[in-house]
């Protein structure tokens, strides 16, 4: 049995069109400004695709690139000068930050009405609550991602390798939300493969090249693919690279029903869910009714 590839590129246009769409209907043009420290060049084509994103949708893109040697002060001066700009709706600051700047001190000073990328400790303190609120669009994505596939996640078992603040934590809240049995694995986790074989959802976000093998996959399980790691491509010449998930995709796809590949799957949506985000924020801070075309 071969399983379904998951188009994360397609359910993620779909997405991007009802977001435009719902965009046409608001009485103003939403705006979302990001922000980007330094040159690493993954975060670059990041913040180049999420400005072109949003730009697409019918929305402002504002991108503020400073230098990799920017103090912690001035960033946090600068997000606080976003965070009080009542024309922008939106702020994402590019993770990861340069070491010498504290993350937590930079997402303090984020309006959280604006904080698209729902990693303030009140976005986070809402989703625990289980309260409206601005939901991380990574782990909003890999829910979209599970339900083109099992519309009804009530009793699934879920299990979620990784337990970041950006990804692991928030996914298996948000599956909880939707009834699902989660269990969150990690470093720490004993016998992770059984672990993962008792999954009939499985989420990796752990940021090891396709650590996840065909035998940890329960057969016809769904398996969403977090993981984006760079690694050597000799097959495509001297000193190349490409980007592999966490699961060995080959050898899931034989087992499971449907596997969100990566690239191809999350990533896409990510971007969709932040620009989804942009207008949710700029609705409740502006006092817009939220579009019908949002659904
Ligand atoms: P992270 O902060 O480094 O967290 C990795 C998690 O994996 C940790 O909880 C860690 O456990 C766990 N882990 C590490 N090695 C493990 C092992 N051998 N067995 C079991 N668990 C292990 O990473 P992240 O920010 O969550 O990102 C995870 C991956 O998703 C990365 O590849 C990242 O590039 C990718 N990502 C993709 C998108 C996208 O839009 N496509 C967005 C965000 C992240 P401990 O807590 O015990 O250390």
């Amino acid at each position: 049995m071969t399983g379904r590839s998951i188009d994360g590129k397609a359910i993620a246009a779909n997405v991007r069109a009802s977001v435009a769409a719902a965009v046409k209907e608001l009485p103003g043009q939403p705006a979302l400004a990001v922000v980007l420290v330094g040159d690493d060049p993954a975060s670059q084509v990041y913040v180049a695709s999420k400005g072109k994103a949003t730009v697409e949708a019918g929305m402002r893109s504002v991108e503020i690139k400073l230098p990799k040697e920017t103090t912690q002060e001035d960033l946090i001066a600068r997000v606080d000068a976003l965070s009080r700009d009542p024309e922008i709706d939106g702020i994402l600051v590019q993770l990861p930050l340069p070491k010498h700047i504290s993350e937590p001190a930079v997402l303090a000073a984020l309006d959280p009405l604006k904080d698209v990328d729902g990693l303030t400790e009140l976005s986070a303190g809402k989703l625990v609550l289980g309260k409206p609120g601005l939901r991380p669009c990574t782990p909003v994505g890999c829910v979209i991602l599970a339900k083109t596939e099992r519309p009804d996640l009530t009793g699934a078992n879920v299990v979620v390798i990784g337990r970041s603040i950006l990804v692991g934590k928030p996914a298996a809240l948000l599956f909880l939300e939707q009834n699902a049995s989660v269990t969150i694995a990690h470093s720490k986790t004993r016998d992770l493969k059984m672990v993962c074989r008792g999954a009939d959802i499985l989420v990796a976000a752990v940021g090891r090249p396709e650590m996840v093998r065909g035998d940890w996959v329960r057969p016809g399980a769904i398996v969403i693919d977090v993981g984006t790691n760079r690694v050597p491509a000799p097959e495509k010449g001297e000193g190349k690279t490409k980007l592999v998930g966490d699961v060995a995709y080959a050898e899931a796809i034989e087992v499971a029903a449907a596997v969100s590949p990566s690239p191809g799957g999350v990533g896409p949506m990510t971007i969709a869910c932040l620009l989804r985000n942009t207008v949710l924020a700029a609705c409740v801070r502006r006092g817009w009714n939220i579009p019908s075309a949002l659904g």
